[in-house]
């Protein structure tokens, strides 16, 4: 149930998906991947929104080159952790919701016990390896991931549902080797804002999500593209998940 303060401040989100939607959302663990530009905007917005238990995790301290786009972490964080940053950010957008941010590598090692007890994966790495690793994870538990990268001005973004579309891997079978890429702070704003409007959707059961397409922003030329992708029924990762869905 929604509190008085609660439904004052998701009053204009109630006007959307009800307060049914709101408190779904409530209900809802997100495990954020990363806190750096991505990860930033989607933190922000799903601590504003309302997500009841978000838990970040990054194993960096914040630098100067961050702070064009890690808009968690402010000028006087520079030198700190990432996760003690992004706690007092998050915690100061919303004390209503509670907020776990740990100091960890995201590894095969640990990644089953930081996700245990979470429902969303969100996609705010810089890199393939950690990605597939997430992947891996989302279709070992049966929870959404939501994908998202930028470089530069463009960036890319698709919703993956363990069971009903294709993995990462089908989509991407190699990853593109590890590279320092430009980053505007923008792009990380327009990508982390469709990752988090996928998850509200997912959690209030509204709209279309992004299943199966993977949807390519070019800010140089302000235009969305969008690329339809299948499952690879040889697929390393999901061909398990295929048969065990046709079989039920
Ligand atoms: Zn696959």
């Amino acid at each position: 149930m929604l509190d008085d303060a609660e439904s004052q401040r998701y009053s204009r989100q109630t006007l959307l998906f009800g307060r049914d939607g709101q408190e779904r959302l409530k209900k809802a663990r997100v495990f954020v991947a990363g806190a750096g530009g991505l990860g930033s905007v989607i933190s922000f917005y799903m601590a504003a929104a309302g997500f009841g238990k978000i838990r970040i995790v990054d194993c960096d301290s914040v630098e100067l080159s961050n702070l064009n786009r890690q808009i968690l972490h402010s000028h006087a964080d520079v030198g700190r952790t990432k996760a003690r940053s992004a706690y007092e950010t998050l915690t100061g957008i919303n004390p209503e919701i509670e907020v776990e941010a740990m100091v960890e590598t995201i590894s095969e090692d640990n990644i089953g016990e930081l996700l245990r007890g979470f429902h969303l994966i969100m996609d705010a790495m810089d890199n393939f390896s950690v990605r597939y690793l997430l992947n891996r994870a989302a279709l070992k538990r049966n929870v959404p991931l939501f994908h998202g990268a930028i470089s530069g001005y463009q960036g890319q973004a698709t919703t993956i549902i363990p069971g009903r579309t294709a993995c990462l891997s089908c989509l991407f079978p190699r990853a593109p080797p590890p590279s320092t890429f430009p980053a505007l702070g923008s792009t990380c704003g327009v990508i982390g804002s469709i990752q988090v409007t996928e998850a509200v959707k997912y959690v209030t059961g509204v709209g279309e999500l992004l299943e199966n397409r993977l949807l390519l922003w070019d800010g140089l030329h302000v235009a969305f593209d969008e690329v339809a992708y299948e499952r690879n029924a040889s697929c390393k990762e999901c061909s398990d998940v295929s048969r065990t869905d046709r079989t039920q």
